[in-house]
């Protein structure tokens, strides 16, 4: 091994590390708000899209797909499917290998939250339902990727959506701690640097997002209340715009980032700096 530093010529374009010409990227959670974003971000730079949600969201992937399509001259597909269950898992990727030939981008952020039933009084039944969807569903889609990587003899970029919420418990006017959705969202961070370990040798790096509050269909069913008081609590004192999770998609998904693995992206408008 030669050890030597390389010359200024031999930097390479910051256009061509960013470039996801031919790339096929999969994104959970597609019919929802960061994915919306994050599909724009990645279509433009040339990925292929594919879209995984479920139902009842068959429309919105449909008219997602077809604007990207229009848009950026890429090609797409949704598809339905439930990150939470091995069996729907698999399929969905068995579709998008058929229909797009392999994935070499794999954004898992389906995730959900269960506003008011996230307490240490948690039911069982809700309790499960957050890990399966928030921590299992990450490990099906991110093993489901990399054996399809690997099966296509390339490697990849996977990327996890966890949350400030894995660095730290958020402030509400009512005290619902959320052990459900906190606890999920810190076994991503830990899952993350798990199967950056495992998948390395392959190529394959994997990463996670940590952001903090962005305006999305997450809070919906979040009253004014609680909205303005969680946006108080913000030291940037607002939500981010969906546009903001762009970048850091784009640069742990891109060669921007190939010498990145296990590591955790925090943007938070600095909530988790108090
Ligand atoms: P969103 O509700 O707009 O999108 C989530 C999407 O996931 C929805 O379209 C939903 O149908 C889908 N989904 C739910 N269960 C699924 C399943 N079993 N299989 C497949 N898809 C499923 O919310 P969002 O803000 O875009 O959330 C995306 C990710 O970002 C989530 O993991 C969320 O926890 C995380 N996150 C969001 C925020 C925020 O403030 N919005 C902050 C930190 C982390």
């Amino acid at each position: 091994m030669e050890y030597k530093a390389q010359q200024i010529n031999q930097i390479k374009s910051v256009y061509d590390m960013i470039s996801l010409k031919g790339k096929v990227a999969v994104i959970t959670g597609g019919a929802g708000g960061i994915a919306r974003a994050v599909s724009v971000g990645l279509a433009e730079l040339g990925a292929n899209i594919a879209l995984i949600d479920i139902p009842p969201a068959e429309k919105e992937l449909e008219r997602n797909c077809q604007f990207l399509a229009e848009k950026y001259g890429v090609e797409t597909i949704g598809v339905v499917g439930d990150v939470s269950d091995e069996t729907s898992v698999l399929n969905a990727f068995a579709e998008i290998e058929e229909k797009l030939g392999t994935v070499d981008i794999v954004f898992s952020n389906a995730g959900i939250t269960c506003a008011g039933m996230d307490d240490a009084n948690i039911t069982m039944d809700t309790w499960k339902k957050m890990l399966d969807v928030n921590l299992t569903g990450m490990l099906l889609v991110d093993r489901a990727g990399a054996e399809m990587m690997k099966k296509h003899g390339h490697g990849g970029a996977i990327i996890n959506t966890a949350s400030m919420s894995a660095h730290a418990i958020n402030r509400r006017p009512i005290m619902t701690s959320q052990p459900g959705y906190a606890t999920s969202k810190a076994g991503v961070m830990q899952l993350t640097k798990a199967l950056a370990i495992s998948y390395a040798p392959y190529g394959i790096r994997v990463n996670s997002i940590s952001p903090g509050y962005v305006m999305s269909g997450l809070h919906n069913s979040m009253s004014q209340e609680n909205l303005e008081y969680s946006v108080s609590t913000v030291p940037l004192k607002r939500f981010a715009d969906l546009q903001e999770v762009v970048g850091a998609v784009v640069y742990l998904a891109s060669d921007m980032s190939t010498y990145c693995i296990g590591t955790d992206l925090v943007f938070d408008g600095g909530y988790t700096l108090w």
